[in-house]
């Protein structure tokens, strides 16, 4: 009978004297994501988690996928809880074994977190081997099995488990504070997103929209996009700005037309920046990576950049576009990034974009502006929703 989740996390085993706030963050991550399956009981013992279902018929399956979704996990286990005890061990693993003729190769694997056990994870291993292949005829084969007997011996109790669901590892939702990242409708910035969840951000975003010149598609794409990040924290606030007017109108009446794309990334960081003052958040989070277009150079990421107060992280600066593809699929945002959209930024795209620049220059660019009331209007514009559970996708 398999009612228990074992949860092995990553990195925060490393994190000495913080390592009960690291802790307490994927518990609350974990009540958090199944909140809406229900009430879920979380045990901290040495080392990893248990999960337990309170009300019988809501199966453990389908709470491991949803955890083993979450920042901070390195693998779940599907099993349940025994005595230390070899014999009991042994009980559960025979109600564990599938039918004969399911399956033809095995493997034991023990880990013994319990050091004064008296048995060695490898005798645990052997033993348990011998007692399942007193009741089957299976082969051992301990590189890639049909079937694992997963074995732990933890603070007093045995763990027999069988199925394993991998996670994404990293360090879980909000050891790191809070960010805005700048989710466009393509295929960077949502992996960007992911990428610095799992290193314990909690993110909410910010969207730019030409409406009404571009149509309504483009930011229920958005929208999509943000119900598959919804599955990594549990909610996620998007907040939809109307970029079109006043800002594109007075950039594109203004300003020399080579320096649009870096005029509308500027405004952006302050928007940014207004979004983050509100949301307590301290870094800005974007899907840039060097040279994959005119604006992206150095000279233009320190230009948009020098606006900024805050950090601004670009996780995938150092990729390729075949390795942010390969991520994107992994999380399954990226057949909703390849679904067409009019972009806030090619509408009104300038022939050839200026690939050099510095502060200053745009700083003289922007004289013929009041920055401080074109951001201001705007955000008053902003229209903000809160994505939840029941909203995934
Ligand atoms: P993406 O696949 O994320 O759209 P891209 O290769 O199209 O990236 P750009 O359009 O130059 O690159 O945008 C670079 C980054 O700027 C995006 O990853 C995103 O973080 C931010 N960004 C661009 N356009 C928008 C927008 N309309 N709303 C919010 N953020 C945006
Ligand atoms: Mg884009």
């Amino acid at each position: 009978m398999r009612d228990t989740l074992v949860i092995h996390y990553d990195e925060i085993a490393l994190k000495g004297r913080n390592r009960s706030a690291f802790e307490d963050h994927l518990v609350r991550g974990v009540q958090n994501i199944t909140s809406d399956l229900g009430p879920v009981a979380v045990q901290k013992i040495y080392g990893r988690m248990l999960v337990r279902a309170k009300e019988a018929d809501l199966g453990v399956s389908r709470l491991a996928a949803r955890i083993a979704l979450l920042p901070g996990v390195r693998y779940v286990l599907e099993g349940c809880e025994t005595s230390q005890d070899l014999d009991a061990i042994f009980g559960a693993v025979e109600v564990a074994l599938p039918p004969q003729e399911a399956l033809r190769t095995f493997g034991v694997r023990a880990k013994r977190g319990d050091k004064s056990y008296p048995l060695r994870s490898s005798e645990i291993e052997r033993r348990v081997g011998a007692h399942v292949l007193e009741r089957r005829q299976w082969d051992v084969d301990l590189t890639n099995p049909d079937f694992w007997v997963r074995i732990e011996v933890v603070n007093g109790r045995g763990l027999v488990c069988t199925t394993r669901h991998e996670g994404p590892g990293g360090l879980p939702t909000g050891a790191s504070g809070r960010g805005i990242v700048l989710l466009s409708g393509g295929i960077d910035s949502p992996v960007a997103a992911w990428m610095m969840m799992t290193r314990g951000l909690r993110l909410s975003g910010l969207h730019f929209h030409s409406a009404p010149y571009t149509n309504q598609r483009s930011q229920e794409k958005v929208r999509d996009l943000a119900r598959h990040l919804v599955r990594f924290q549990s909610r996620f606030e998007l907040t939809m700005i109307p970029f079109a007017d006043p800002i594109q109108q007075a950039i594109v009446t203004l300003a020399p037309q080579k320096y649009r794309v870096i005029l509308y990334r500027r405004f952006m960081l302050r928007l940014a920046a207004r979004a983050a003052a509100a949301a307590k958040a301290s870094c800005v989070v974007t899907g840039e990576a060097l040279g994959q277009v005119a604006s992206q150079t150095v000279e233009n990421m320190a230009t948009v950049e020098a606006t900024s107060s805050l950090p601004v992280l670009r996780p995938l600066v150092g990729m390729g576009k075949a390795s942010i593809i390969d991520v994107a699929r992994r999380i399954g945002t990226f057949d909703t990034s390849i679904e067409p959209h009019d972009d806030c930024c090619s509408y009104l795209m300038p022939r050839s974009p200026a690939t050099r620049s510095n502060p200053d220059e745009l700083d003289e660019v922007e004289r013929v502006f009041d920055v401080t009331a074109l951001v201001e209007e705007t955000w008053a514009n902003r229209k903000s929703e809160v994505l939840r559970l029941a909203d995934l996708r």
